[in-house]
């Protein structure tokens, strides 16, 4: 895995945005050696001179700096083009620096796939409303290996929401991408329930994955793919999904689905 790691300056940290739920974003990083293939933050590349999403991550070195007596009021999310986790932060430690410097007071939410986010308990644990999102879909080994080939697998993410729970973290589950056939929700739920606070659940976006994404789930498991492009059927495993959330009595901020 051969990625360009470009340091840059950045003139401002906090992002406003119009994303559901959140008023700020924080995007230290921009692309992300998590590599999933259905990653929806590929649009970015279109605005960056760098090459193929994937080939690069940007690093704004300054960011640690940029949020130092900065409070912004609102929800601040941590990040939405990027996993704050991934591999280059085991070197690099942006991540943590810019945890550091970050006002406590605000209400933040950190998502990443990686267990890696347990080295940085320690500076969670002094915000006042901080949560953690881990993303959970319990792939089966063929689907992991295809689509989300170097993010920690669903048991070390499993360990990560115990230890946190331990730690007294607030913490969500971001179920997603729900594809049919391939996330047995209902499972997820049953081995997460004890654990996560609340859920976000998301059905993929096959627009937003792009078409090699499609064309591999096309190929690899035509089942879910034609679920996925068939109205009738797609609504019916919707309402399953909404049926069995319903049923296990977890508290939802709903099923969101992309049209
Ligand atoms: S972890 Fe998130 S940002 Fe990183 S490649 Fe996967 S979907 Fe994209």
């Amino acid at each position: 895995m051969k990625i360009k790691l470009i340091k840059t300056k950045a003139k401002a940290i906090f992002t406003k945005t119009r994303l559901q739920g959140v008023s700020y974003v924080v995007n230290h990083y921009v692309g992300c050696d998590h590599l999933c293939s259905y990653c929806y933050a590929r649009f970015i590349a279109k605005w960056k001179n760098y090459g193929e999403w994937g080939t690069w991550i940007e690093a704004k070195i300054n960011a640690p700096e940029l949020v130092k007596g900065k409070y912004v009021k609102g929800s601040v999310w941590m990040s939405s083009v990027s996993d704050p986790y991934q591999h280059v932060e085991r070197k690099l430690k942006l991540t943590r620096k810019v945890l550091e410097n970050m006002d406590k007071n605000i209400d933040l939410a950190v998502q990443t796939k990686s267990d890696l986010i347990l080295r940085d308990i320690d500076l969670f644990k002094k915000f006042k409303n901080i949560e953690i999102g881990l993303t959970v879909n319990g792939f089966s080994r063929k689907a992991k290996k295809l689509f989300e080939p170097y993010s920690s697998t669903h048991e070390k993410r499993l360990e990560v929401l115990k230890s946190l729970k331990k730690q007294g973290i607030r913490i969500y589950a971001f179920v997603s991408p729900i594809i049919p056939g391939l996330v047995d929700v209902e499972k997820v739920i049953n081995e997460t329930k004890d654990l996560a606070d609340y859920y976000f659940f998301e059905m993929i976006n096959l627009r937003g994955a792009g078409k090699e994404f499609v064309a591999v789930l096309k190929k690899e498991f035509p089942d879910s793919y034609e679920i996925l492009k068939d109205k009738e059927r797609f609504n019916k495993f919707l309402m399953d999904i909404k049926q069995i959330v319903k049923k296990e009595k977890v508290k939802s901020r709903g099923v969101f689905v992309h049209n």
